[in-house]
């Protein structure tokens, strides 16, 4: 899956997915992350990107020029066929969540604008941008962090770019309710044991004991998730006995 990211601070976003596990996804090809730096692509003398807003305001406004002129060089040289979604970063944006994230990691080409300032032009969002997308209700001074958000979190839904689906598929919120707990050496930290369940062996047990955690944190913390996902709490519900047939 590719990434191209239009950005006045490339390196910024740069520093974020060159690590760790996207940086490794990128090292052993799953991902690849193109930078466009938008003042790179202005054809102003002074390589001004920004202007005052018509009709007054406080603030600048990114200028249409270089930022259309990044997507079509993002767009150049992408295969026909691909599937190619641009995406602008905004508080005005549909809401962020796991859901958009697979929906967008169905994609081959996501295309990031990161607008600054007091943002870009309206008419590259109507010319270029199939979706606006908002990390949450708060505003950030620049769609980089966004855009950090959004690409690790489809980054990790790539095939191969975590071990397996199942390292996503059981977490918080992608398994539809919240992680129970968990624990790892040492056994007693400041007075503080692992439950003894963990240490048992018994995978059934195990088992058992992470779903009531999972239920119960969930129940505290989401239960407008419970509420979507009841067949976590029948799960934890005594089956009934199968009846025998008498014979007569
Ligand atoms: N004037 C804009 C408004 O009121 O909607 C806010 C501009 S903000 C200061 C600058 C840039 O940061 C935006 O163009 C956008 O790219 C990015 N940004 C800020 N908050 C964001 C959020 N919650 N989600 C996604 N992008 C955001």
């Amino acid at each position: 899956m590719r990434f191209d990211v239009i950005t006045l601070f490339p390196d910024m976003v740069r520093a974020v997915l060159g690590e760790s596990i996207i940086g490794r996804g990128i090292a052993a090809g799953y991902l690849d992350i193109r930078y466009h730096h938008i003042r790179d692509y202005s054809k102003d003398k002074h390589k001004n990107v920004d202007d005052t807003p018509y009709g007054g305001g406080v603030g600048m406004l990114l200028t249409c020029q270089p930022i259309a002129d990044a997507v079509e060089a993002a767009k150049s040289d992408i295969p026909q066929g691909n599937k190619v979604r641009t995406i602008y970063l905004s508080p005005k944006g549909r809401l962020f969540t796991h859901k958009v994230a697979e929906e967008l990691s169905a994609y081959d080409n996501l295309i990031f604008i990161c607008g600054h300032y007091e943002g870009i032009d309206e008419r590259i969002i109507d010319e270029y941008v199939d979706e606006e997308i908002s990390v949450g209700d708060y505003v950030l001074t620049g769609g980089e962090l966004p855009a950090c958000i959004v690409a690790d979190a489809v980054a990790r839904l790539v095939p191969g770019v975590l071990d397996s689906a199942e390292c996503w598929q059981g977490e918080s919120i992608a398994s539809g309710i919240l992680e129970y707990p968990q624990y790892t050496h040492p056994r007693v930290f400041h007075g503080r044991e692992v439950p003894p369940v963990l240490l048992s062996g018994d995978h059934a047990k195990v088992d058992r004991f992470r779903l009531e955690a999972a239920v119960a944190v969930t129940r505290e913390r989401r239960p407008d998730l419970l509420a979507l996902h009841p067949e976590y709490e029948e799960m934890l519900k005594p089956k009934e006995k199968k009846k025998k047939k008498s014979k007569e």
